[in-house]
C-alpha cells in the first residue's frame, strides 16, 4: 500500500478554502472522527529538501523561493481519524505531564532542600529527573502535534502546502474537491 502514497502540493488558500469537505485522514486513510484547527508556519530560507515531492496537482509547480518573514497557513475542520487523534492526544498528554511533573519535582527537591541541615545527595535523583522532564518534554509534544501527524508543512515562501506520502483516499478526496 505504500507505494500507492502520493506527495502533494497545494496551494494554501485552495487547500483551506476545501477542509471542510474532507472526510478522511491524510495519514490512515480512515473516517474522520475529529476535526482540528491549526497553523503551519512557513519556514524562510530553508531550501533543497523540495525536489523529491511531486508535482501532483497541475498549479503547485511555481513556487517562488525566495526568504522573508514567515507566513502561517490557517487550516480549520481539518480531518483526523480514530487513531491520529489518539495519538495527539498521546503526545499532548505525555509533554504535559513531563513538564509540569518536572517542574513539581524540581520544585519539590528544593522545598525538601532548605528544610534540611546540609546538602543531601538522596535529592539528586529527583533533582536530575524534574530537571530532564522538563527538558525532554517538547519531544513529545512535537510528536503529537498536528503538522507533524498529518506530515504538512508549508513551502518556504508559506504559499503552498507539502503533503508527504498522503494516503490514496485522502488524495482522490483533495484532488475531486480541487476539480
Ligand atoms: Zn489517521
Amino acid at each position: 500500500m505504500s507505494a500507492a502514497r502520493e506527495d502533494l502540493v497545494i496551494p494554501a488558500p485552495r487547500l483551506a478554502a476545501v477542509t471542510g469537505g474532507l472526510n478522511h485522514c491524510v495519514r490512515h486513510g480512515e473516517p474522520a472522527v475529529k476535526r482540528v484547527r491549526f497553523a503551519l508556519q512557513s519556514r524562510p530560507q530553508v531550501t533543497g529538501n523540495r525536489a523529491n515531492l511531486g508535482n501532483v496537482l497541475a498549479t503547485a509547480g511555481r513556487v517562488a523561493e525566495h526568504a522573508g518573514a514567515a507566513r502561517v497557513t490557517r487550516l480549520t475542520d481539518w480531518p483526523l481519524c480514530r487513531r491520529c487523534a489518539r495519538t495527539r492526544g498521546w503526545g499532548l498528554g505525555v509533554a504535559s505531564v513531563m513538564f509540569f511533573g518536572g517542574v513539581l519535582a524540581v520544585l519539590a527537591a528544593f522545598g525538601i532542600r532548605a528544610t534540611m541541615d546540609g546538602p543531601s545527595l538522596a535529592l539528586a535523583p529527583l533533582l536530575l529527573g524534574g530537571f530532564v522532564a522538563v527538558v525532554a518534554a517538547p519531544w513529545p509534544f512535537v510528536l503529537g502535534s498536528i503538522p507533524r501527524i498529518i506530515q504538512a508543512r508549508t513551502s518556504t515562501d508559506g504559499g503552498s502546502v507539502l503533503i508527504t506520502a498522503a494516503h490514496p483516499a485522502f488524495a482522490a478526496e483533495i484532488r475531486a474537491l480541487l476539480g
